[in-house]
């Protein structure tokens, strides 16, 4: 699997929409081939997600994995790799929070974003197959971000410009407490949405 150079902000090709992507074209070996570089990029930088406007592809597709080894976000919940493919999100109720976030192509910098708290995530699978999914906290957070991506939307946008930061400023000062909310959040989703 070949790993993709990623784009970074000031790149055109993050700020346009990127278009649906057909049955026949999601079978056909480039977009297949696309799909195992998202993955080997995505692993190759440590990142939780990447959607194909990252590796210059104007393409609705996006994947999420986290795994507990993960040097970069180690206090996010682990996500299985999840591709989706023409995905639409959907809030599930009016909560938000405030989720500090960074992005492989925004290099060095993290700021506060808000999020819904939950939502379901209509996608097609990398076969083609329709799936469902719902997501809460950071793993929302997490799709939330990806799916953005796909409309040309960075978290820079969405951030409250005051809470930017460096990644050594963010582990100085802001990581601690921001651990202890997520780490507080992900024992009450447990509690409300049960094993
Ligand atoms: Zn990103």
């Amino acid at each position: 699997m070949s790993v993709r150079e990623i784009v970074t902000i000031g790149d055109p090709r993050l700020r346009e929409p990127a278009r649906e992507v057909g049955a026949d074209e999601l079978a056909s070996a480039p977009v297949q081939e696309l799909i195992d570089a998202m993955i080997a990029t995505k692993r190759a930088a440590d990142g939780a997600g990447i959607a194909a406007p990252q590796v210059g592809e104007p393409l609705r597709i996006a994947l999420a994995e986290v795994d507990p080894t993960n040097r970069r976000y180690p206090y996010k919940p682990p996500i299985p790799l999840t591709v989706i493919v023409n995905p639409v999100l959907e809030p599930i109720g009016e909560e938000l929070v405030m989720i500090n976030e960074g992005c492989l192509s925004v290099p060095g910098l993290r700021g506060e974003v808000p999020r819904h708290l939950r939502v379901r995530v209509r996608y097609r699978d990398r076969d083609g197959a329709e799936r469902e999914l719902v997501a809460s906290g950071m793993t929302a957070g997490t799709f939330q971000h990806e799916v953005d991506h796909l409309d040309g939307i960075l978290f820079c946008d969405r951030a409250d410009p005051r809470s930017f930061s460096t990644w050594e400023q963010f582990d100085r000062h802001h990581r601690e407490g921001f651990v202890r909310r997520m780490e507080a959040l992900t024992e009450r989703l447990a509690r409300e949405d049960g094993p």
